[in-house]
């Protein structure tokens, strides 16, 4: 009995000592890990490009002299985006050549054609609400010029917007083996998924480099997450309430890589004669889209899509462009002219009214 009492007792002790012991050894490692572990390193940029405000947040793990500029290169290759392939106003870009060689099949790079390839996909599914070859109406609407507080801005003629219409319905895009031919009469007009492309081009950036642990990028109306915070919160981008573009109607909180992008009313328009003109065109009247609506938000695993969507949506309005944000696999948002709010099942998990 006493020899079984002594076994008792000595388990019992060392059952203490472990019970103590294990827990300050666990505390000690946790300690001694956490000193070893540093924070993931911040880097933040505002800059210009592609005529909007380019941001930039990254976190960057074991950070070193290569990752120093980091937001800097990513800015540069944004930059390079624009400034030789997709600006149709800046002389020497794809774009500039193929709309000033119109009429004649021309080489194109890989990425331009993949970006065309993609749009052509987006009007045909669309029923031509969205279509990038709008140039000729664009530039007869002036868009690129109108500013804030403008003041004596013409509409154009009936007649012109009739024969920028006529070209566009008889004529389309031809597009094969690497090559574009844009029929003559008719321009291109990348405006729609610059940004879009944009963010496709950094996130392709973001993955080749490892060392990035999370990012969170916006270029206009458009925006990438990528990875995680280093707290591992979501993500939460805001969504600007269309009404008043200083005040944000509710929050997306995401996990992971997505891409969110907004069309809306109040992003360009002019004013005349008591009547504002805003920059989504219908290409089907030649005119500002007149869906009642005032915003569309896509969210999309794809750039491209994610802009060339929100453009399409806002001209289709909520019926038909629930359709096809459906046939995308990707979540909608729409802000209608009363402020009410239409969203796809998916959307609910991700949106917060605020
Ligand atoms: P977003 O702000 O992304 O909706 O793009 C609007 C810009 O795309 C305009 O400023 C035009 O340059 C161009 N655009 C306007 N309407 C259309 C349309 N229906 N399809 C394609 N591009 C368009
Ligand atoms: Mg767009």
């Amino acid at each position: 009995m006493k020899k079984y009492l002594k076994k008792f007792v000595e388990a019992r002790v060392r059952n203490m000592v472990a019970g103590l012991f294990l827990p300050a050894v666990l505390l000690m490692l946790c300690v001694f890990c956490g000193g070893c572990s540093k924070q993931p390193q911040e880097y933040r940029s505002v800059d210009t490009v592609m005529g909007t405000i380019f941001r930039q947040q990254i976190f960057v793990t074991e950070s070193n002299e290569a990752t120093e500029n980091i937001t800097g290169e990513i800015t540069a290759c944004v930059r390079a985006l624009e400034t030789d392939h997709l600006s149709r106003r800046i002389d020497g870009t794809e774009i500039f050549h193929v709309n000033a060689l119109a009429g004649q099949k021309q080489k194109i790079s890989g990425e331009l054609f993949h970006i065309l390839e993609q749009c052509e996909t987006v009007k045909a599914a669309s029923g031509g609400a969205f279509d990038v070859s709008i140039g000729t109406l664009v530039s007869l609407w002036d868009i690129d010029a109108w500013a804030k507080e403008q003041e004596g801005f013409v509409p154009p003629q009936e007649d012109a917007i009739a024969t920028c219409l006529e070209v566009m319905e008889a004529e389309s895009l031809w597009l094969q083996d690497g090559m574009v031919c844009v029929p003559e009469g008719m321009q291109l007009d990348l405006g729609a998924v610059g940004k879009g492309a944009a963010l496709d081009r950094v996130k392709l950036f973001l993955e080749e480099n490892p060392r990035v642990s999370g990012a969170v990028i916006s270029a206009g109306g458009s925006i990438l997450t990528y990875g995680s915070k280093p707290d591992g919160s979501h993500w939460k981008v805001a969504i600007v309430d269309p009404f008043d573009s200083a005040q944000t109607i509710g929050i997306l909180t995401l996990d992971g890589q997505w891409c969110v992008s907004t069309s809306g009313d109040y992003e360009r328009y002019v004013e005349a004669e008591g009547e504002r003109y805003h920059h989504i065109l219908d290409p089907h009247s030649g005119r500002p889209a007149d869906s009642h609506i005032k915003s569309v938000t896509i969210l999309a695993k794809d750039g491209l899509l994610s802009d060339a969507l929100s453009t399409a949506c806002f001209v289709l309005g909520v019926e038909k462009g629930m359709k096809l944000a459906e046939y995308f696999q990707v979540e909608v948002l729409f802000v209608n002219e009363a402020g009410e709010l239409f969203m796809t099942e998916g959307m609910q998990q991700y949106f917060r009214k605020l």
